[in-house]
């Protein structure tokens, strides 16, 4: 099979030809059609995550259909999102409480486990979520990392009714839709001159759009960081109510800068969101058709993958980037 292989952090994906990986037991394999490019998959190419599998295949946000063997779960020829969460071990004290996102054995998609930028993956049948049938290949893709980590945020954000977004890319393209249907207000605060992003942002119904460095045009009740820019966290914190909270969406942020415990005060809240959990991924699955969250998409070739995360690390993607892989 054809695939876009990271030898070494620091490094391009190099095109290679491998072997169609084999499904060992509990797992089904999966001919890919497309898969997402999350911003995660650069934080591991560039090295800001430590100890990837190498050599490895990123991606985690694979849609693509079973091949032979469905196992328990699944016929051949069916349609599957392979998602972030790979596999956890199921009897640790967070996967006993229904928080296997934060599962200390946990293994994720294209980061300890081969993921989607190949033609085919292995993927466990217990971790595979099936995917809303009104979504072509490439329009599903987002939804499995970008969707689903934005949902995840969103209800981490409580009840706020304005509500800002900061860093207007994959995920808060998708969340904007999930707010505006629940009736909150939402003001977005992209890369100062970022005008591109603002339109965007103003296209999807955003009451506001600007740059981060400038003020907020009014008082938030909840904020949620998709940027890697530990800077934003104070000021985020500035621009937000006594008892709102601002939600760290990203799985890595250059350091916090110190601020004044005059911006917390208040009870205001800082927290982070890690990952998902299976029933993230059911629940989301049912409210994207039924809003219905549309997904802007950019689309590249598989060969195109090094394009396609340079763009993103420049932040010119509009949407989201999404491989399309036909085998
Ligand atoms: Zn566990
Ligand atoms: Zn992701």
């Amino acid at each position: 099979m054809r695939a876009m292989v990271l030898d070494e952090p620091g490094r391009p994906l190099r095109a290679a030809q491998l072997p169609d990986p084999e499904p060992g037991p509990s797992q089904v394999l999966v001919r890919i059609e497309g898969c997402g490019v999350c911003r995660t998959d650069l934080h591991v190419v560039d090295g800001e995550l430590a100890h990837p599998k190498l050599p490895l295949i990123v991606g985690h946000q694979v849609v693509g259909t079973i091949e032979g063997d469905g196992g328990s779960r699944f016929e051949a020829g069916e349609r599957v999102g392979v998602p972030w969460l790979g596999w956890t071990c199921g009897v640790c004290r967070y996967c006993r409480s229904g928080r296997e996102n934060l599962c200390d054995e946990a293994r994720f998609t294209g980061y300890q486990l081969d993921g989607g930028y190949a033609e085919r993956t292995i993927a466990d049948e217990r971790f595979c979520i099936p995917l809303p049938l009104e979504y072509p290949d490439v329009q599903a893709a987002p939804l499995l990392c970008a969707g689903l980590i934005g949902y995840r945020s969103l209800r981490m954000a409580g009840d706020a009714e304005r509500l800002g977004l900061y860093g207007f890319g994959a995920s808060a393209h998708i969340v904007i839709q999930i707010a505006r249907h629940q009736g909150r207000r939402a003001y977005a605060f992209t890369r100062p001159g970022d005008e591109a992003g603002q339109g965007f942002a103003l296209e999807l119904g955003a009451e506001w759009a600007g740059g981060s460095d400038g003020p907020a045009p009014e008082e938030l009740d909840a904020a949620i960081i998709f940027a890697p820019a530990g800077e934003l966290v104070p000021q985020a914190l500035r621009a937000t109510a006594k008892g709102g909270t601002v939600v760290c969406a990203g799985i890595h942020m250059s350091d916090i800068p110190s601020f004044p415990y005059e911006l917390l005060w208040g009870e205001r809240v800082v927290r982070s969101v890690a990952n998902l959990t299976r029933r993230d991924g059911e629940e989301f699955m049912a409210l994207a058709p039924e809003i219905p969250i549309r997904t802007e998409v950019e689309v590249y070739e598989l060969e195109h993958a090094n394009e396609a995360l340079d763009r993103l690390r420049a932040g010119r993607v509009r949407g989201a980037a999404v491989l399309r892989i036909a085998s």
